[in-house]
């Protein structure tokens, strides 16, 4: 006979005392279905704030023109706060913003979600520790994007912590569920995806910090086109200094793909390949 001890007996669901949602989570697979409540809560009037503070950062930047770009926060399971379509986002305020569902089915807002969002939703499907996403066209990451060049490593600590491997996706149509696939096989091991032929995508657990990543990509990218100007060979960071580096990241729990080589984080150092329009595989320097 099956003895069931008091605690494990009181650990199991009875299915007159399952809560609704779970109920709905077992129609939705294991995903919960989507509650349109998370749209006004206190948390979400904060993360509106956020978004619209960080689109107009992207703004002043020059990091978006047009109604370019788009920014997001999954604020639950299956909610996911996104900017509007035909927004600029200098303009931005919070009663603009709209909410989806990890299936990209809106669930809440007046105005219509950006198209791209489908780019956001396959970070956070794939990613379980990303909550914030911003897409944008920084100039000089996105010449690097157009050139399919990468920018090297090891030559400024700050990208190294922050950015480090950079990964470009081929291009495909933007808005496409083909578009937001193409970086899959990048997500995992990096926070920092040039897209090809188009811009950048970053993801963290906020959205300032997220915005905070494409910062410092762009002043990367920058700088390294103002040094080339200079004439005279770019100087990298010592190899024995590489290891020190990595570990101050792993400690701040940022992915960096060099985690899985060596760790020296020293591969490359200065060695520049091109990355091909259409390369799949995780790109290095
Ligand atoms: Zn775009």
């Amino acid at each position: 006979m099956l003895v069931i001890s008091k605690t494990l007996r009181s650990a199991i669901p009875r299915p007159a005392t399952l809560a609704k949602s779970k109920v709905r989570s077992a129609l939705h697979g294991t995903r919960p279905a989507a509650d349109p409540r998370l749209f006004d809560t206190p948390e979400a009037k904060r993360i509106k704030k956020e978004i619209c503070a960080v689109g107009r950062k992207l703004w002043l930047r020059q990091f978006v023109d047009g109604n370019g770009g788009n920014i997001s926060y999954r604020i639950g399971p299956n909610e996911v706060i996104c900017t509007p379509t035909m927004v600029s986002k200098y303009d931005l305020r919070p009663r603009d913003l709209c909410m989806v569902d990890l299936d990209g089915k809106q669930i809440a807002g007046s105005k219509q979600a950006t198209s791209e969002i489908l780019l956001h939703l396959e970070i956070y499907k794939h990613v379980p520790e990303a909550k914030a996403a911003v897409h944008c066209h920084p100039p000089h990451a996105t010449a690097y994007a157009i050139t399919g060049l990468l920018p090297p490593n090891m030559v400024i600590p700050e990208f190294e912590i922050f950015v480090g491997k950079v990964a470009i996706s081929p291009y495909e149509t933007p808005g496409t569920i083909e578009f937001a696939r193409t970086v899959l096989p990048f997500v995992k091991q990096h926070n920092t995806v040039l897209l090809g032929n188009h811009g950048a995508v970053c993801w963290s657990d906020t959205v300032t910090t997220a915005e905070w990543t494409c910062e410092v990509l762009e002043t990367y990218c920058w700088i390294l086109g103002l040094a080339r100007q200079l004439g005279a060979p770019i100087s990298h960071i010592p190899e024995g200094k590489g290891p020190d580096l990595m570990a101050r990241k792993k400690r701040m729990g940022l992915p960096d793909a060099r985690f899985d080589q060596d760790g020296s984080g020293a591969s490359g150092n200065g060695k520049r390949k091109r990355a091909g329009g259409n390369a799949r595989t995780p790109l290095t320097t």
